[in-house]
C-alpha cells in the first residue's frame, strides 16, 4: 500500500517526516530511497524534530551512523558508501533494532536483505520545479499496514488526491 505525497520545499519534507514520527513505535525501520539531494536527510531532520530531538541532524555519510535521543532513540544510517551488505551487519544492526528505538536508513533499499520484512519505505524523487519532490510512502509487512489509516490522516496536507 503506497501513499503518494508531494512537497514544494525542504521545510515541507521535514514536516512530512515529523508527521510520520508522530506514529513511530519502538523497533520501527524506515528505509529512505532516492538520489543524492532528493531529501532523505531532510526527512530524517523532520522526523527527529517530531520525536522532540533538538540536536542538529546531519548526514552520517562518512560516519555511517548517528544516534539521537528523543521520545524514542533514533539510529540514523547512511549506507551509500558500504561496499557490502555484510558491512551493515557489522555496524550492529541487530543491536540497533533491539534497542527500542527507530532505525532510519538512507539508501536502505541497498540492504533490504538484512533488514526486517516489516518496514516503511519512503522513496523520494525530484519534481518539475527545483524545490518539488514526490515521496512514495509504502508500507511493507504488517507493522505499518495497521497504521496506514493514521498515516494517511497525518499526511493529508501533502497526499495527492
Ligand atoms: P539526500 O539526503 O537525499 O542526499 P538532503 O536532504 O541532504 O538529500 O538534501 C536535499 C536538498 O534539496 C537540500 O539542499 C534541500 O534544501 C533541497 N530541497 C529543495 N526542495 C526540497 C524538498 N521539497 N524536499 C527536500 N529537500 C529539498
Ligand atoms: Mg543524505
Amino acid at each position: 500500500m503506497t501513499l503518494q505525497v508531494r512537497t514544494a520545499s525542504v521545510e515541507e519534507t521535514r514536516d512530512v517526516g515529523a508527521a510520520v514520527a508522530g506514529l513511530a513505535r519502538p523497533g520501527d525501520v524506515i528505509v529512505l530511497a532516492g538520489d543524492l539531494g532528493a531529501g532523505k536527510t531532510a526527512f530524517v531532520q523532520g522526523f527527529g524534530r517530531g520525536l522532540g530531538i533538538s540536536e542538529r541532524i546531519t548526514s552520517p555519510t562518512f560516519t555511517l551512523v548517528h544516534v539521537y535521543e528523543g521520545r524514542l532513540p533514533i539510529h540514523h544510517l547512511d549506507v551509500y558508501r558500504l561496499d557490502q551488505v555484510q558491512e551493515a551487519l557489522d555496524l550492529g544492526l541487530a543491536e540497533m533494532l533491539d534497542d527500542g528505538g527507530v532505525v532510519l536508513v538512507e539508501w536502505g533499499d541497498a540492504i533490504l536483505p538484512v533488514l526486517p520484512h516489516d518496514l516503511l519505505e519512503v522513496r523520494l524523487t525530484l519534481g518539475d520545479g527545483d524545490d518539488d519532490r514526490a515521496l512514495a510512502v509504502r508500507s511493507v509487512g504488517q507493522s505499518w499496514a495497521g497504521r496506514l489509516d493514521h498515516l494517511h490522516a497525518a499526511l493529508t496536507p501533502w497526499v495527492e488526491t
